[in-house]
């Protein structure tokens, strides 16, 4: 390995619920790194557009209010005492709320507007601005870190996808149905992919990871050897 680790930028993408956070935390936690949950800023920008009344249930928007409400929107994270980012709005701790089907059933359509995504990548730009990063997303290798120094592109099977997520949910308390969770990430893919403005797609120099039927500890010896050979 000849690259100075500190100073490393690594992009995960990918769909929905393959398990980008947790690969990247783990990675994180390894090599010393920072964590950068993108995901998170758009679900918070979506727990605030919801509370304002910007947003309604079906998804229409109210754009002129949003975007001016964006300038004096604080979204940030924290280190928790037990180590864990935690995503913030101004002083409150939003990490539970933005997790919920309310947020993730918006949260795409949100994510599809030109303004929240510069939004978006300007505090990201920010954030990661001294180096030594794992960030996760839809577009940190093509859009927001077009030349990180490693880009991966997660899959995995929608069904594989929604049982993760469905274990999830429950175990924070909340009480969706399979099919509802299924059907989530099912829109979700399919309006990341086909949105105008910075879709989810591979990055030419990405290299793919499916991780259907993969442990944490086979994906971290996948990754060991990819960080390897940088
Ligand atoms: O990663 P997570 O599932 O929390 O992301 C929530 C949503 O935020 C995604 O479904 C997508 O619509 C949007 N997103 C995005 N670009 C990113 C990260 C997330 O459009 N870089």
């Amino acid at each position: 390995m000849l690259m100075d680790i500190k100073k490393i930028i690594i992009a995960i993408d990918g769909y929905s619920s393959t398990g980008k956070s947790s690969f990247a935390k783990l990675i994180a936690k390894k090599y010393g790194l920072t964590y950068l949950d993108s995901g998170a800023m758009y679900r918070g920008v979506t727990l605030h557009a919801i509370e304002k009344g910007f947003i309604t249930p079906s998804a229409e928007i109210d754009f002129d209010a949003l975007k001016e409400s964006l300038k004096g929107l604080d979204i940030h994270f924290e280190v928790a005492q037990d180590g864990s980012s935690q995503t913030y709005m101004g002083p409150r701790n939003i990490d539970r709320e933005i997790r919920s089907l309310q947020v993730a059933n918006l949260v795409s359509p949100i994510a599809t507007v030109g303004f929240v995504r510069d939004y978006v990548n300007d505090l990201l730009h920010l954030f990661g601005i001294a180096g030594g990063i794992v960030m996760d997303g839809r577009d940190i290798g093509t859009t927001v870190y077009p030349n990180a120094d490693l880009k991966i592109f997660m899959t995995a099977s929608a069904e594989v996808r929604a049982e993760r997520r469905f274990k999830e949910m429950k175990a924070k308390g909340e009480n969706p149905t399979m099919a509802e969770v299924l059907d989530n990430i099912k829109t979700r893919d399919h309006i990341d992919s086909t949105r105008e403005v910075s879709p989810l797609t591979q990055a030419p120099d990405a290299i793919v990871l499916d991780n259907s039927y993969m442990t944490f500890e086979q994906q971290m010896e996948w990754v060991d050897e990819k960080i390897k050979a940088l």
